[in-house]
């Protein structure tokens, strides 16, 4: 494997090319390393005509619609780039349209909690699943939501960004619509379903509202920046109706988070810890998990073992799932992960104390 010179070091590393600096140097030497970060956010955002800066400082109107809170100057975008601040008030997408495409998937699919889902395994039979095994003959109803509020290198979903796919919002109707009884799930993913989580709430409710007594999972796969005030909304449309809150946990050190993504982990680990509390309400199924995208030289023993260890003390049951890297968009120059590699990481997910830990993407692996 073709290993680079880091830029700030000059050792050959693992490095991709946008970043230009290894990870050693954002942990070790982070403010000589923050320009290369902010350089290559504003230049992976540009390209896109979204928002560079982090809106999180100067003036402007407040968007509390997501846990980042940007602070938008006037005339000016949110860092999803869905919102605009228009004369003080901030206007985009709202609870009756947003900027979303579906489809129906048939079960069982491959999200990322297939491996224990009633949708995938049966698990919660009679009461959340339709079948003692895996759901075959339902639909799981995907619901993309075009836009997101991290920057993440590697998105792998990152043809969302290209605003004319935002050209035209649909209505809470067309998505009900395709609510058929062979529908067993809906699954909100994206960009993120968190900048438009209004939306999705009022979505769920009118689903489960027109399915009444007959089983409707409400999940979520999302990177967990939801705001704390839509949080137990969120929660409860899941555990009354046995769906599943997938968050992405990206890495352990918020300067690797931020170096990836644009943005810290520490509101997404205060979400995950609050998401935590509800765990035993319902055992039957899992109602939280979490997954990690394995990244050749940024996320590897250290990122994960911290944050298993961190998921272990909440509660050892919550399953975690490893996503083996695929070299996609800004980081397309990074490998493959090694088999070998995978193995040992999901070894030390185990050791830092969780029972329940599987490694996903495994074709992805040489
Ligand atoms: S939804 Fe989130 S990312 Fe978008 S403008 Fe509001 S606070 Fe910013
Ligand atoms: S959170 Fe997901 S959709 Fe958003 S930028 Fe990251 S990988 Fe892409």
């Amino acid at each position: 494997m073709a290993l680079k010179k880091c830029s700030l070091c000059s050792k050959p590393k693992i490095v991709a090319k946008i970043l230009g600096v290894c990870r050693e140097c954002i942990l070790e030497r982070f403010t000589e390393a923050l320009p290369y970060i902010d350089r290559a956010h504003k230049l992976t955002r540009e390209s896109f005509s979204l928002p560079s800066s982090s809106l999180t400082e100067g003036g402007g109107a407040r968007c509390n619609l997501c846990a980042r809170k940007c602070l938008i100057p006037e005339g000016c975008s949110g860092y999803c780039g869905l919102r605009k601040n228009t004369e003080g008030v901030i206007k985009g997408p709202h609870h009756k349209e947003a900027f979303v495409s579906w489809y129906l998937d048939p079960l069982p699919t491959n999200c990322v909690a297939d491996w224990f889902c009633p949708g995938g395994t049966g698990c919660g039979y009679p009461q959340f699943s339709y079948k003692n095994g895996p759901e075959q003959g339902f639909y799981n109803l995907a619901v993309f939501f075009e836009g997101c509020n991290l920057n993440c290198l590697y998105c792998q979903n990152w043809h969302f960004r290209y605003s004319h796919l935002r050209s035209k919002k649909s209505s809470l109707k067309e998505l009900l619509m395709s609510l058929n009884q062979k529908v067993a799930c809906v699954c909100y993913f994206g960009g993120d379903p968190s900048p438009q989580a209004p939306f999705a709430i009022k979505l769920s409710k009118l689903a489960i509202e027109k399915r009444m007594d007959s089983i409707l999972r409400i999940c979520w796969e999302t990177n967990g920046l939801f705001s704390q005030a839509l949080l137990p909304q969120i929660i409860e449309l899941s555990l009354i109706t046995g769906g599943i809150i997938k968050i992405d946990l990206k890495a352990w050190h918020k300067e690797i988070h931020l170096a990836l993504t644009g943005f810290g982990n520490e509101k997404i680990l205060q979400n995950f810890v609050f998401v935590a509390q509800f765990i035993s309400k319902r055992e039957s199924v899992p109602l939280l998990t979490a997954s990690t995208l394995l990244v050749p030289g940024y996320v590897e023993e250290e990122e994960v073992y911290n944050i298993a260890k961190f998921i272990a003390e909440l509660n050892p049951e919550i399953p975690y799932r490893l996503l083996a890297f695929s070299p996609q968009f800004y980081m397309s120059d990074l490998p493959l992960l090694e088999k070998k590699k995978a193995n040992e990481v999901l070894k030390l997910a185990k050791a830092a104390g969780l029972k329940i830990v599987s490694l996903g993407n495994e074709h992805l692996l040489r």
